[in-house]
C-alpha cells in the first residue's frame, strides 16, 4: 500500500516556492497511481506530481494531493536492437545514467545537472546543448499516462492523443508513469573547457556550433572573457573524472559560494567578482564516459530565467544583452549560459519548428533580481523568445500564444482529457487562463489577425 503523509511543507530547490499539500502520497505501483487519482476525484481534490522539485516556479505546487514517484523507479527493459529503454517515470537521471551505462548505453544528450526525475525533466522540455540534438522529450517514443479517470492510456505515434502534445505536457494531461526512450551505445567523449575573447566568440560562433557535437558557453558580466565548453566523440581510453569533479566542487561551489556571499553583502563588488571568476577559468581536457561529463554539481542556489530564440539571432541578442548590462550596471556576477538545440515538432517545445539558442540568466539567491530579469525578459521578447516551462519568466498568455503556435491546440486537448481540471493548480489556471475559454478564443483570433 502506498505511503501517505499529511500536511507536509514543501519547497523547491531554489527555495522560491513553498506550499503545503493536503496529502503527500508515494505510490509503489501503477495500479496505486490509478487508485489515488480515483480517490482524489471522489474527494474533489486536485493532484500534481513532484519530481525532484528543481523547477523555479510553482508548477508542481498542489493544494490537494501531491504525488511523488520516488518509489516508481528503474529501468523495466532495454531493447538492444531497437535501441530503446522502458523506464519508470520517477527514475532520477543520475540513476538512469548509471543503470544504462551498466548495459553499455546512454541518453544521447543531457542537461547540466542530473538530479531531476526523468518525467519532471522531460515534461518541461529540459534540454542540454548540441545543434544535432533535440531536448530530452525528443528522445521519447512512447509513454504511459494515468488519465483524469484513473485509467492508464498509452501515447505513441499512432495514438489518439498525439505524442507531440504529451511529451512536453507539464503534468497537465495526466500522470506519466512509464516512458520508452531512445538510447545510444555509450560513447567516450573528449571534454574541453577554455576561455576566449567575446569578439572571437562572435567571429567563430557558427563554426563552434556546427563543428562540435556539444557546445556551450558562459558570458561573464562586465568581462570580455567567455568560457567555452565542448564535448566530442573520443577514441581514447576513458579516465576517472574524480579529480575533475573535486576541482569543480571546490572552485564552482565552495569558492563560488564565498564570492557570492560577498556579492550579496557588498553588491558593488559584483563587477570585480565576475571579472575575477572569468580570469580564474583554466583550460582542461578530459576523456571520459558521458554520464561523468554532462552533469556538474550545483550547490550554490540561484534564481533563473531561460529563453530560447531562433539560432540565427544569437549574436545580435548577445550584443544587445551586453550593451544593456553596461548601461544599467546591474549588480550581477553569475554568468549567462548559452546553449543550442535542434528544432523539433513537439507542440510546447522551446525549439518547436526552429533550431534554437538558449540564453539563461541567473541571480544568486537573496540578491535583488526583479529589474535585471524584467529588462532581460523585455529585451529577449524582441527576438521571439520562448520561456523554459520550468524556469522563471514574465510572459502572459497573449505573449505565450505569439511564440508557441500550438499552444491553443494543446489547451484544447487538456480540456478534453481533464475537463474538471483535476491536474491543474493555481499557477497554471492563472497562466493559461484555463477557466476562460472565451477569452482564450478571442486572444487566439486577435493574434492570428496580427499575423
Ligand atoms: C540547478 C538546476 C539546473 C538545471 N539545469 C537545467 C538544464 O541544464 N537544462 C534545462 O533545460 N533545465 C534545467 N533545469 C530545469 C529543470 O530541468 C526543470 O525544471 C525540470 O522540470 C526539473 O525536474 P524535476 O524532476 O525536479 O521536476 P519538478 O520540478 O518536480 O516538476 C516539473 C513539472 O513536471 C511535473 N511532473 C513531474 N513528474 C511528473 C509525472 N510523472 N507525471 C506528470 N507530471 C509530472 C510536475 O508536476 C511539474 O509540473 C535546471 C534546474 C536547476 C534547479
Amino acid at each position: 500500500m502506498f505511503l501517505l503523509m499529511k500536511e507536509t511543507f514543501w519547497k523547491n530547490w531554489a527555495e522560491t516556492v513553498y506550499f503545503q499539500p493536503h496529502k503527500v502520497v508515494y505510490p509503489t505501483s501503477i495500479a496505486e497511481v490509478c487508485q489515488i487519482v480515483k480517490q482524489a476525484k471522489k474527494e474533489n481534490q486536485q493532484i500534481r506530481v513532484i519530481g525532484a522539485g528543481h523547477s523555479f516556479t510553482p508548477i508542481a505546487a498542489s493544494p490537494g494531493y501531491l504525488i511523488s514517484l520516488d518509489n516508481l523507479t528503474g529501468i523495466i527493459s532495454i531493447d538492444e536492437e531497437q535501441q530503446t529503454a522502458v523506464v519508470l517515470a520517477g527514475t532520477r537521471l543520475y540513476d538512469l545514467s548509471k543503470q544504462l551505462a551498466e548495459q553499455g548505453f546512454s541518453q544521447e544528450n543531457l542537461g547540466d545537472i542530473n538530479t531531476q526525475s526523468l518525467a519532471g525533466a522531460t515534461l518541461t522540455g529540459t534540454h542540454g546543448t548540441g545543434i544535432q540534438f533535440g531536448n530530452l522529450a525528443t528522445q521519447v517514443v512512447e509513454l504511459k499516462m494515468v488519465n483524469a479517470d484513473g485509467d492508464v492510456i498509452t501515447v505513441n505515434a499512432q495514438s489518439e492523443v498525439p505524442l507531440q502534445a504529451a511529451a512536453i505536457s507539464l503534468g497537465l494531461l495526466g500522470i506519466v508513469v512509464e516512458m520508452a526512450i531512445r538510447i545510444i551505445p555509450a560513447p567516450t567523449y573528449r571534454f574541453e573547457s577554455r576561455k576566449i575573447h567575446f569578439l572571437h566568440l562572435l567571429q567563430d560562433m557558427k563554426q563552434l556550433i556546427a563543428e562540435n557535437r556539444h557546445f556551450e558557453c558562459f558570458m561573464f558580466p562586465y568581462s570580455e572573457i567567455v568560457q567555452i565548453k565542448t564535448m566530442n566523440l573520443s577514441e581514447q581510453v576513458p579516465l576517472s573524472v574524480r579529480k575533475h569533479r573535486l576541482k569543480a566542487l571546490v572552485v564552482e561551489n565552495y569558492a563560488y559560494q564565498l564570492l557570492s556571499e560577498t556579492a550579496r553583502f557588498i553588491p558593488r563588488t559584483t563587477r570585480w567578482i565576475s571579472r575575477l571568476s572569468a580570469k580564474a577559468i583554466g583550460s582542461s581536457v578530459i576523456h571520459a564516459k558521458n554520464y561523468d561529463l554532462f552533469a556538474t554539481a550545483r550547490n550554490v542556489r540561484f534564481r533563473e530565467m531561460e529563453y530560447s530564440i531562433p539560432l540565427e539571432k544569437l549574436s545580435e541578442a548577445l550584443i544587445a544583452i551586453r550593451t544593456k548590462m553596461e548601461r544599467e550596471g546591474y549588480h550581477v556576477h553569475f554568468p549567462i549560459e548559452i546553449r543550442m538545440a535542434k528544432g523539433d515538432d513537439l507542440w510546447l517545445s522551446t525549439a518547436y519548428a526552429r533550431d534554437s539558442a538558449y540564453i539563461a540568466i541567473h541571480m544568486y539567491k537573496g540578491m535583488p533580481y526583479e529589474k535585471y530579469f524584467q529588462d532581460m525578459d523585455a529585451l529577449l521578447q524582441a527576438y521571439e523568445a520562448r520561456p523554459h516551462w520550468g524556469k522563471m519568466h514574465n510572459m502572459n498568455l497573449t505573449q505565450l500564444h505569439r511564440v508557441y503556435p500550438k499552444l491553443e491546440a494543446f489547451l484544447n486537448i487538456r480540456e478534453q482529457l481533464d475537463p474538471s481540471g483535476i491536474f491543474l493548480n493555481a499557477y497554471f489556471a492563472k497562466l493559461l487562463e484555463t477557466n476562460n475559454k472565451e477569452n482564450r478564443t478571442k486572444l487566439q483570433k486577435s493574434i492570428f489577425a496580427e499575423v
